[in-house]
């Protein structure tokens, strides 16, 4: 079983990033990424705060706007709007979720898609759906896909399972697996909540992803001997021997699936170190793109 670590491949984005940063300082700009976080829920914070840090150890500009929970739409919105016009901003990331009382899709469709570094304005699904490559794909998928490539992993002709729907995960991803690009080609089946006899199913996989969001669902009957599993989850479970008394887990029963796979991905140390990485590739894209370099 071979295991599949997000950080020498995210390392290896990073790599990347600073090979145009240079260029792109050579040419005297400096990307920008404002992330916006509203309400004081500790894992967004978190997030931000770690997309922050990563900017900064990068050298890029990084602009951190903490909005109270009791924000209204108008205010929010002019706030995206003043950021669309700054041109030291190149990437605009607003924080999931957002509390209740927001539109979360109008927010999303205020963003100018030049400046969709999280890649979910329509234009950029659309362009994700049309196999435009002038678009931004949401970075968690992008992030899978890329963590297959690089661990040589083919997924030209395979079947796909995804295990979720969700626009920041699932269906993106499906989109990026069915495409014609590199690390695509694949025959992809999306199952969800009111998918019946979900295990009959996913044995059928020769990749399977799962983005649910239950901890530890995918377990052992899951899963066809010699497959490759790709763990999206992030869930925090009770745990009296930890320190904190929690501690984090994929939505795969890691222990009981990784005898069966040819690969896996941990939790955490998988999946999740790609998102920010492709986020910073995506918004140092941006930047490129918007200098015409
Ligand atoms: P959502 O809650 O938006 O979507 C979950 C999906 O799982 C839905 O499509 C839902 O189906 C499906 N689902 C729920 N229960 C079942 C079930 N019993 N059987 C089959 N399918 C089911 O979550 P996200 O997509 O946003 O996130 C998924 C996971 O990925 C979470 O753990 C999240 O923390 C993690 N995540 C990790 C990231 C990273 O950087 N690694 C980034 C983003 C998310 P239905 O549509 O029918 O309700």
């Amino acid at each position: 079983m071979k295991l599949i670590k997000g950080d020498p491949i995210a390392e290896a984005v990073y790599a990347e990033c600073l090979a145009t940063f240079e260029t792109l300082k050579a040419a005297g700009r400096l990307p920008g990424l404002a992330v916006v976080l509203v309400g004081e829920d500790p894992a967004s914070k978190a997030y931000v705060g770690a997309k922050d840090r990563k900017c900064q150890e990068l050298g890029m500009y990084s602009r951190k706007i903490e909005k109270p929970a009791t924000i209204t739409q108008a205010e929010l919105l002019s706030e995206i709007d003043a950021l669309n016009a700054d041109p030291a901003i190149h990437g605009i990331l607003v924080q999931m979720p957002l509390p209740k009382h927001l539109d979360t899709d109008e927010v999303i469709r205020r963003i100018d898609p030049a400046k969709d570094v999280d890649g979910l304005h329509p234009v950029n699904l659309g362009k994700l759906a049309m196999d435009d490559p002038t678009g931004f794909a949401p970075c968690t998928p992008a992030g899978c896909q890329r963590m297959l490539v690089e661990s040589g992993i083919e997924t030209a002709g395979k079947h796909v399972v995804i295990v979720g729907r969700s626009l920041l995960v699932g269906k993106s991803l499906a989109l990026l697996m069915m495409g014609k690009g590199k690390g695509a080609n694949a025959t992809v089946t999306v199952a969800h909540s009111r998918t019946t006899d979900l295990p009959a199913l996913t044995r059928q996989a020769d990749i399977l992803v799962a983005a649910i969001g239950i901890p530890k669902f995918i377990g052992a009957d899951h899963v066809k001997e010699g497959a490759v599993v790709i763990d999206v989850g992030i869930n925090r479970i009770e745990d009296a021997t930890a320190k904190s008394g929690s501690r984090l887990v994929g939505d795969v029963d890691f222990e009981a699936v990784a005898s069966k796979c040819e690969a896996i991905t941990p939790v955490p140390g998988g999946v999740g170190k790609m998102t920010i990485a492709m986020l910073m590739a995506n918004t140092i894209r941006a930047c490129r793109m918007r200098a015409g370099i």
